[in-house]
């Protein structure tokens, strides 16, 4: 071809459209690469190369990318560190499934280190960390930005074999000073305190946290409170009877498409969107019609 690079480079920008619509998103790439050594650091390339070099999973490539991207002053956005910390993570799991566990540590401090409310990697950076202050900051960081049962879960295994009052002792010195009021908070230490057989502790935070922000799971550790502390049947139904109808509890729920999961990934399986998942309750309404069929909501429409 004898095109001039800047008849080549506009064409490139349609031939890339084009590759996408037909779903080759690899031949999309060949034209991003080639637009981007017509004219190095075109922002509408980069924007391309990354979104490409995401969708392929190639993450040290999306890494290098964005570095281009946000120099100046973007470099400190929010947006931009989470983006950091996504790939950080998933470059840090490529390297754990290579072996190279120090590499993978590397990655998975520089990430939290980005978005300490990105829970993923807060909940591998704890389990890589030798005990100490600095381990204590990570959770207290993590705990203040964003309370997980999966970080609850990470601080616990710290110490296998731990007495159940252990445990309730430092779950309390972990949790209860950070994030007081918070539902996590108080499911933690409820669980913790049911283990220890507190069970006038368990009911103050169960309490608290059916007042707060009410869930299924809740009335369901009431459910087991009434049984193990009083031997109460009736009681423990009744609370199963309530946790069926009160709100679900959080999960990782897809912006884009709505698919709900218990464990986060970078990729929807169901629609492919990249870092889509949120932590946060299901709406009941909405994702009722989310996964009935269009002539199902009509009939239950037609029917109210
Ligand atoms: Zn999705």
């Amino acid at each position: 071809m004898t095109e001039r690079p800047e008849t080549e480079f506009l064409g490139l920008r349609g031939l890339i459209n084009r590759a996408k619509a037909d779903k080759n998103e690899e031949r999309a790439l060949e034209h991003a690469k080639r637009a981007d050594q017509l004219k190095p650091g075109t922002e509408w390339v980069l924007k391309e190369l990354l979104e490409l070099y995401l969708k392929a999973r190639h993450y040290d490539d999306a890494e290098m990318i964005l570095n281009r991207m946000a120099r100046g002053k973007a470099a400190n956005g929010e947006k931009v560190a989470r983006l950091h910390a996504v790939i950080g993570y998933e470059r840090a799991l490529s390297k754990l499934k290579a072996g190279n566990r120090e590499g993978a540590k590397t990655l998975i401090l520089a990430a939290h280190n980005r978005d300490p409310g990105f829970v993923p990697a807060s909940v591998l950076t704890i389990s890589f960390m030798e005990a100490g202050r600095k381990r204590e900051k990570v959770i207290a960081d993590a705990w203040r930005r964003s309370p997980h049962p999966d970080i609850a879960a990470a601080v616990q295994a710290l110490i296998p074999n731990e007495t159940p009052k252990d445990w309730y002792a430092r779950a309390t010195k972990r949790f209860a000073a950070i994030q007081p009021d918070h539902r996590e908070t108080a499911l933690v230490l409820a669980r913790a305190s049911i283990g220890a057989s507190e069970w006038g502790q368990a009911r103050k935070f169960l309490n608290q946290a059916a007042q707060a922000d009410p869930s299924s799971s809740i009335y369901r550790l009431l459910a087991d409170l009434d049984e193990k502390a009083n031997a109460d049947a009736v009681a423990a139904r009744n609370w199963i009877l309530k946790s069926a109808d009160a709100p679900q509890d959080p999960l990782w729920i897809c912006g884009s498409c709505g698919r709900q999961e218990t464990s986060w990934s970078a990729h929807c399986p169901s629609c492919d969107s990249f870092d889509a998942f949120t932590w946060r309750k299901a709406d009941r309404g909405a994702d009722l019609q989310a996964v009935l069929e269009p002539e199902v909501v009509e009939e239950i429409t037609a029917s109210v």
